[in-house]
């Protein structure tokens, strides 16, 4: 969650930071606070609200130096306030903390520090730590203090943390340490960073450090050292920063939400892009690390994921059961960490996260190989956690996803999950016609998003009648029932209108009772096999007087006269129609949130990866 920047070289601190910030402004968004030695004299800013407020603040009363560290929050230890925004300092006042992550056993060292003297200025578990850190320093005499006092406090915490250190008796060292939330040393020509995100410091960083947990890095202007947090050796590997790991530009789009979905006839090319094997009539996935025996032998597969990526994963479900027909059971990465879910020993578990690092699905990963199953990642980030500790895994290369609430990340989840799912049918059931008919699809696809983008001003006045609505229901049959859910989850995530997504049948067991004059329904109803069974659906929700928004296929007219709206889709093979109709619905939500003048890009209590539990 959240961002971290740190900076230390020949240049003035600020401008970088503050530039850092921005960019990582979408992984919270609370707060935020910058603190940097100024003529050796440590000095700090922090305000609630956007980085926006914050510059505001430095535009009036900057603060100099060339050595700060900066953080913008996502709340888990006490509200969004000035003071509970970071960094936070220790009971001298010296020393300052950055913090991304929860310090679990906070409050027993808080008693603890409290009995031995020490008052706190905030309602922060981060406070806590730097607190304990400053403890161990005083007591320490050696020259290496920093460090030492850092690993002794981190070695009694118990929880996650991605860390950057600033002590004003040092004013030439930096110290970052992680565990569970990412840190990454940045390596320029005129100085060095600590980042939890490469894009803060692309363009300033030509090269990169990966923390692993358990890692601890000290960097002065010109060197880097990293040991671990027990004192051990730590080997690392310094990474060419690559031009797509750097800041992604809005361009004439008004926000990155709209800018993503337009995004996606790239991004699906660019999922499927030299995968597809036409000879073979199937699916090269090399990143999967497994034979042809060895897929052969699944006989069943767990998909973990949370919110969106979860989703797709139910996408994922049909697409390899109707497929390649394997049982695939999704599961809340929270929930199966925690829970013991039977697997059979040919199970084949599958994590998907865009960033990489949400924390409960890299827990989910590490208890299914905990538990010695083979468990494989779909993700979007390039050198996060989890393609570092899955057992193989597809890219989705969909490029960076800023806007909070997930588009093209979903779309292409949901092209790796068919590419996946043409893999293991034509081991088993496709015949080679059946597979060339599906690659034949899959490679329409783009062009057909590109056509159905094209209808956005349509959507917009569909927007436009519905956007004060209090709530809406989200209904589709088979492989729609998932996009109806994310249609609703993005609906409740921008404009907190109240959405919830089921499957058409469901309606008449007891969501009927919600329907009426004032609560519109979108009924996602393409030409397919379940078309009839979703025509009568929305002829009983018509009967008692709720108005329908049908997604449909391009040419129906029947629809047209039994709907009060159609947002239209092109025609495609029904497996692969779920990209298509998940797509107005990113758009109807979209204009409602604009309409409602909610903040697109970061809607409110949310941030981009959960990196906490
Ligand atoms: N737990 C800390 C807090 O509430 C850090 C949260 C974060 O990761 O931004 O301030």
């Amino acid at each position: 969650m959240c961002g971290i920047v740190a900076y230390l070289g020949e240049k003035e601190a600020q401008p970088l930071l503050l530039d850092g910030l921005r960019r990582l402004e979408y992984r919270g968004y609370d707060s935020s606070g910058i603190a940097t030695l100024d003529h050796g004299v440590l000095k700090i800013a922090k305000k609630k609200g956007h980085v926006q407020a914050l510059a505001t603040h430095l535009s009036s009363t900057p603060i100099g130096g060339k050595i700060g560290i900066s953080h913008t929050r996502w709340a888990t230890h006490g509200a969004a306030s000035d003071a509970n925004a970071h960094p936070h300092t220790d009971q001298s006042g010296r020393l300052a903390i950055v913090h991304n992550g929860v310090v679990e056993n906070y409050l027993a060292l808080k008693h603890r520090l409290t009995a031995l003297g020490h008052t706190f200025k905030s309602e922060t578990d981060t406070e806590i730590l730097a607190h304990l850190i400053g403890h161990y320093y005083d007591a320490c005499n050696e020259p290496d203090r920093l460090l030492k006092a850092v690993r002794a406090a981190l070695r009694e915490v118990s929880g996650t943390y991605g860390i950057a250190v600033l002590h004003q008796d040092h004013p030439g060292l930096l110290v970052g340490a992680r565990r569970g939330s990412p840190l990454l040393i940045g390596i320029a020509k005129d100085g060095h960073f600590f980042t939890s995100d490469v894009m803060a410091i692309g363009g300033h960083a030509g090269q990169v450090i990966e923390l692993k947990d358990g890692d601890i890095a000290t960097i002065t202007a010109d060197t880097h050292a990293v040991t671990t947090i027990d004192g051990g050796d730590a080997d690392f590997i310094v990474k060419q920063v690559e031009a797509s790991e750097a800041i992604s530009e809005l361009g004439s789009f008004p926000h990155y939400m709209l800018k993503e979905v337009f995004d996606q006839p790239q991004a699906l090319r660019d999922a499927f892009r030299g995968r597809l094997d036409r000879e073979a009539s199937t699916v090269k996935l090399g990143g999967l690390r497994m034979t042809s025996e060895e897929l052969r032998r699944i006989e069943r597969i767990v998909i973990v994921g949370c919110g969106t990526a979860r989703h797709s994963g139910l996408v994922g479900e049909y697409l390899i059961e109707t497929l390649a027909n394997l049982p695939v059971e999704v599961e809340y990465a929270s929930e199966f960490r925690y829970r013991n879910t039977p697997m059979d020993p040919r199970t084949l578990v599958f994590a998907v996260s865009q960033s990489g690092e949400t924390l409960d699905t890299l827990g989910a990963l590490r208890e299914a190989q905990r538990k010695g199953y083979r468990a494989l990642g779909i993700c979007n980030r390039v050198g996060s956690t989890m393609p570092r500790e899955s057992d193989g895994g597809v890219y989705m290369h969909a490029g960076p996803e800023i806007g909070v609430a997930a588009t093209k990340s979903f779309t292409s989840q949901v092209m790796i999950f068919t590419l996946i799912a043409l893999l293991l049918g034509r081991m088993r059931y496709l015949s080679a016609a059946q597979g060339q008919e599906l690659i034949d699809g899959i490679e329409a696809l783009p062009g057909l998003v590109e056509k159905l983008l094209a209808q956005n001003d349509a959507i917009k006045k569909v927007a436009e009648k519905y956007h004060k609505v209090r709530s809406m229901i989200f209904l589709g049959r088979l492989h729609h029932v998932p996009v109806a859910m994310e249609g609703a989850l993005k609906m409740k995530e921008i404009t907190y209108i109240n959405a919830e997504g089921y499957p058409a049948a469901e309606l008449k067991h007891g969501i009927i009772a919600l329907i009426d004059e004032e609560t519109p329904t979108v009924l996602i109803c393409p030409k397919d096999s379940v078309y009839d069974k979703n025509a009568s659906t929305l002829q009983e929700i018509k009967a008692r007087k709720g108005p329908v928004i049908a997604v449909a296929t391009e040419g129906d007219t029947q629809i047209g006269t039994l709907a009060d709206d159609v947002l239209y889709i092109p025609d495609a093979p029904e497996i692969l129609q779920p990209i298509l109709a998940s797509i107005p619905l990113q758009l109807f939500a979209y204009h409602c949130a604009v309409l409602l003048g909610r903040d697109v890009d970061k809607p409110r209590n949310l941030a981009k990866s959960v990196t906490v539990e």
